[in-house]
């Protein structure tokens, strides 16, 4: 006989909610089914380490999936659920994630609150109640005879029956009788199935099995039992295993790019605080839609092996946006939502990390392969200067990645390159705005600064200058327009002597345009050249006010 059992209170909203839910993201229940078949086969495997026995006939650990036309089948043979278990683990909320998922529920207000909510979170078994309208679970654990097995139904009404059956195999059978009032989303369809886990599953490790329509030569169809997922995920793989064509394969497949990357990062964490396994990517062209709003930043998440979440944005910095690939972690846990992320200590962590390998990988690139560095830099190196004027705390982790031409052969420099170069009577880092090579180097101020064999690096983005200003030195060498007025470059007293000298001359030219300048005065900075106008103010060159009054346009 069975037995009729109430859902704890908790469990119960949890239920109504699914149910009603108008959900547009449905399809997850999919993704916590079979990675808690998944979880179940893990159990299994770890218990057979310590004694082999408990496999029995039934070795190839697997999940089968089928459908006729009002039920999907899930079955593992995993180490299954005895009446304790169904009664503990499918009638009561333990898990944290939920837990604190109960707790927000509580302060919603509308329908749309309710399904970001549940889009954040992933909620475990009762997914299943978003697409069945019953549910039954037949169940054998491993160490069971086969007339202890059980039966668990429920139509997710507050109510569950469970009984015990006999059933030979070992591991966990669910039925879900899917609902006839899900309109657009269809679940009981090959292709769709495909999909889903095409998507969610396509790394868990052990096969997910169905039966599929094969297309054969002259149009013939058969049925074939075929593996869904790929089971392998590249990045839990051995670094050493893996050549450089796999990698590149992944990439393109994964991150919808037609180009190899520039440079794959695989790395793995295994701290005491954190662990998590990175696969990252720098591609070597940057998406038509890098400098547009639609660009979105971010990495995709996964919890051993199962995809969590796509593009999340917290793991990178603005100025590492151009980055792709995933993060894999036992800390995140299938329940978590963005938010809870969001505060964790473990991602600030591992962003520390994984900002530190990138930007130390592209250091190497700056050092060992210049070319390709220049090249990764003529793709995104706008985006790295923008992030970091609006990030200017990072400066010290940035700024040696920073790439200007300069006066040197007009030829692409690092600002500690420059420094190494500066004279040794040289105060500044000297820079000239400009939109072209050409257009600096006909500045009247070039020729003295040439003449005494300063470097000068060229600002030629609009963004540059901007930049610089923030970033107001390196390494405490202050950046100094070349067009500044007080920049000194001869002798001090022989030109304030000039100055006085020609007192007479300069007022009746300060006279002449008053309307146009506000000083007038002797320069040492030009050679050929009988004048030049510089600014007043050296926090304002005269390209800035030109960008500025566009800007106010
Ligand atoms: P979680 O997987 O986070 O623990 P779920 O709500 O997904 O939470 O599942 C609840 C519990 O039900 C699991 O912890 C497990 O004990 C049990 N369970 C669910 N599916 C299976 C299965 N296929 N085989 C064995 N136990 C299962
Ligand atoms: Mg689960």
């Amino acid at each position: 006989m069975a037995e009729r059992k109430q859902f704890q209170t908790e469990t119960k909203q949890l239920l109504d909610l699914m149910i009603n839910s108008i959900y547009t993201h449905k399809e997850i229940f999919l993704r916590e089914l079979i990675s808690n078949a998944s979880d179940a086969i893990d159990k299994l495997r770890f218990e057979s380490i310590k004694n082999p026995d408990i496999l029995g006939e039934d070795k190839n650990l697997c999940i089968n999936l089928s459908y006729d036309e009002e039920n999907l089948y899930i079955e593992d043979n995993g180490i299954g659920l005895n009446y304790e278990d169904a009664v503990e683990n499918l009638g009561t909320i333990a898990k944290s994630g939920t837990k604190v998922f109960m707790e927000k529920l509580k302060d919603l207000k509308n329908e749309k609150d309710e399904m970001d909510l549940i889009g954040q979170f992933g909620v475990g078994f009762y997914s299943a109640f978003m697409v069945a309208d019953e549910v039954i679970v037949e169940s054998l654990k491993y160490d069971q005879p086969s007339e202890k097995a059980i039966k668990w139904v429920s139509k997710g009404d507050g109510e569950y029956e469970i009984e015990n059956i006999n059933k030979e195999k070992r591991g966990t059978k669910i039925t879900l009788h899917i609902r006839k009032d899900l309109n657009d989303f269809k679940i009981l369809d090959e292709f769709i199935i495909k999909d889903l886990i095409k998507k969610y599953s396509n790394y868990i490790k052990y096969p997910i099995k169905m039966e599929v329509t094969e297309y054969k030569e002259e149009g013939k169809q058969e049925k074939e039992i075929k593996t869904l997922n790929s089971m392998e995920s590249l990045w839990r793989k051995n670094k050493s295993q893996i050549k450089d064509e796999e990698y590149n394969q992944f990439y393109k497949e994964n991150f919808y790019d037609w180009n190899d990357p520039l440079k794959t990062i695989h790395f793995k964490a295994e701290g005491s605080t954190i662990q998590f396994t990175a696969l990252l990517f720098i591609p070597s062209k940057a998406p038509f839609n890098y400098y547009t709003k639609e660009f979105k930043r971010g990495l995709n998440l996964y919890s051993k092996n199962v995809f969590i979440m796509e593009k999340y944005e917290e793991l990178l910095p603005k100025y590492f946006s151009f980055v792709k690939g995933l993060i894999d972690s036992p800390d995140f846990s299938l329940n978590i939502s963005r938010e809870i992320l969001q505060h964790s200590r473990n991602i600030e962590l591992i962003k520390k990390n994984i900002e530190k390998k990138i930007t130390s990988e592209l250091k190497t690139l700056i050092k060992d392969e210049r070319e390709k560095y220049i090249e990764f830099w003529e793709e995104f190196g706008r985006g790295i200067k923008a992030g970091l004027y609006e990030s200017i705390d990072s400066k010290d982790k940035v700024e040696d990645l920073l790439l200007f031409k300069s006066s040197n052969e007009n030829k692409y420099i690092t600002l500690s390159e420059y420094k190494e170069r500066m004279k040794e009577d040289q105060k500044y880092i000297l820079y000239a705005v400009g939109d072209s090579i050409s257009y600096i180097e006909s500045l009247p101020q070039m020729e003295m600064i040439k003449e005494k064999g300063f470097e000068v690096i060229y600002l030629l983005d609009e963004v540059d200058e901007f930049l610089i200003q923030m970033l107001n030195n390196y390494k405490e060498i202050e950046f100094k327009s070349i067009s500044s007025s007080d920049l000194e470059l001869g002798n001090k007293e022989e030109k304030d002597l000039k100055q006085e000298e020609n007192k007479d001359l300069l007022g009746k030219l300060k006279e002449l345009l008053k309307d146009k300048v506000e000083d007038v005065r002797v320069t040492d900075k030009l050679k050929k050249s009988p004048a030049c106008i510089v600014s007043s103010d050296d926090n304002i060159s005269i390209n800035m006010q030109k960008i500025l009054k566009q800007m106010d346009g």
